[in-house]
């Protein structure tokens, strides 16, 4: 069902949705185009569609290969649209969730093209705002690089600026998921520059790890986690790309690289990483709860825009579970190695194979049933010396039987 955007533009078929809007396959003048359609709620927000046209210059000038260039934008009737270079390919979401966690080399490449396209934004003033792997674009018609993947571009710029007006951000209060989002936005300072470096190392750990550093549950809990927890080591990572790995996920913004840089450095080791398989990284607890097999959710179901991770524990009664992380929210008693200091990351160490990870979903249920069964055999033990000391003491009436014994405990806890 073909449909015409302004009087240049035909919208063929639907590419995919985002939370902003329909991405379609289009018609220029000029060829195919991707056009995105502006949900019908941000259209017809007349503030939102003054900032789309003031925007207009910032966002028509970014021309680099590693971003999606804005050709036009469509301010028609109802209509609010972008035109876009249409990429052939698919999202770095899409791949991720068929491999779950890339070879270092190629993961390191697709962050590299990003932080370049990134660098030429941030030089034009241009704050992306929303980095995350739906918004990085893999062009399968180009060469092959590094790793074996193809070029990534960094796609959706000024979209989160447009949409996130003071009016629409008090009554959604953030934007997006918050997976990605840099401390300092979560206390109410300005986004810079720096907000993009750190929503790009978070999605650098995510492409090595399988997850993001501070995901998971709850979106208050995932907050808190980017302002308080320091991230936890990935084993077998190579130390230096670590370093750069923490450096831009540093709380103070002033610390983490310009993206210049650390497209700069991310090549540099590129090198290093050839022929490197995925990291071995402990998955997340995929089991559920034992208790309450409702809280499982389906995959890549949302919580306000928040991707949930599996086999998670609820945070507050009735919401959406969180996940196995070690949070106030699932707080356990340490274990002697902890209580000897052990730091958190070597507090994951040497578990027998297929014994249950401490804090786990199943390690709690594990030892919430080992507790059941020696309380009642503690009830046991007290119920039959009563009955011991009662037979020795009645004489003719020291007939109870077992199951009288059995009937008269009281219940488990
Ligand atoms: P989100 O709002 O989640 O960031 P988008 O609305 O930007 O997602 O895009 C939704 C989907 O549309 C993407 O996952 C991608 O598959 C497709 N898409 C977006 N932009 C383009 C483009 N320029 N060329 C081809 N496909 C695109």
């Amino acid at each position: 069902m073909a449909r015409k955007i302004g009087s240049r533009y035909t919208a063929n078929q639907i590419l995919g949705r985002g939370s902003a809007g329909t991405v379609w396959l289009g018609e220029g003048p000029e060829g195919p185009v991707a056009i995105k359609l502006l949900r019908e709620d941000l259209a017809s927000d007349q503030e939102l569609v003054g900032r789309f046209v003031q925007e207009r210059t910032a966002l028509l000038g970014l021309d680099h290969p590693n971003v999606v260039s804005v050709r036009d934008l469509v301010v028609d009737g109802n209509d609010l649209a972008l035109v876009m270079d249409l990429v052939r390919g698919t999202d770095l979401r899409t791949r991720l969730d068929r491999e779950r966690r890339l070879a270092p080399e190629a993961a390191v490449a697709i962050v590299a093209d990003v932080a370049d396209g990134l660098a030429a934004a941030h030089a034009a003033g241009v704050v992306h705002r929303d980095v995350k792997p739906e918004n990085v674009l893999l062009d399968m018609q180009g060469p092959l690089g590094p790793g074996g993947s193809h070029p990534a571009l960094l796609t959706d710029f000024g979209v989160a600026k447009l949409i996130d007006s003071p009016r629409r951000t008090r009554a959604t209060k953030i934007i997006g998921t918050p997976d990605y989002l840099a401390p300092e936005i979560i206390e109410g300072l300005p986004p810079r520059a720096s907000v993009d470096i750190y929503a790009l190392a978070t999605v650098l750990y995510e492409l090595l790890a399988g997850f993001t550093p501070f995901g998971g549950g709850h979106p208050g809990a995932v907050l808190r986690r980017h302002v308080t927890e320091t991230v936890v080591p990935l084993p077998g990572i190579p130390e230096e790309l670590w370093q750069l790995l923490v450096q831009c996920l540093a709380k103070a913004p002033a610390s983490r690289l310009r993206a210049s840089e650390l497209g700069a450095r991310l090549r540099e080791q590129l090198p290093l990483l050839a022929g490197m398989p995925p990291l071995d990284v402990d998955e997340p607890d995929t089991e559920p709860e034992e208790e309450s097999p409702e809280a499982e959710d389906p995959p890549g179901e949302t919580v306000t825009g928040a991707r949930v991770r599996r086999g998670s524990v609820p945070l507050v009664p009735g919401a959406k579970p969180d996940s196995n992380r070690d949070t106030h929210t699932s707080m356990r008693v340490p274990g002697p190695d902890e209580l000897a200091g052990g730091a958190r990351g070597t507090a994951r160490a040497p578990r027998t194979p297929g014994a249950p990870r401490p804090g786990s979903a199943r390690h709690r249920a594990t030892a919430r049933r080992r507790r059941i069964t020696l309380g009642v055999a503690a009830v046991v033990l007290v119920v039959a010396a009563a009955v011991g000391t009662w037979a020795a003491t009645s004489g003719d009436d020291a007939g109870a039987t077992p199951s009288d014994t059995r009937n008269s405990a009281p219940e488990s806890p």
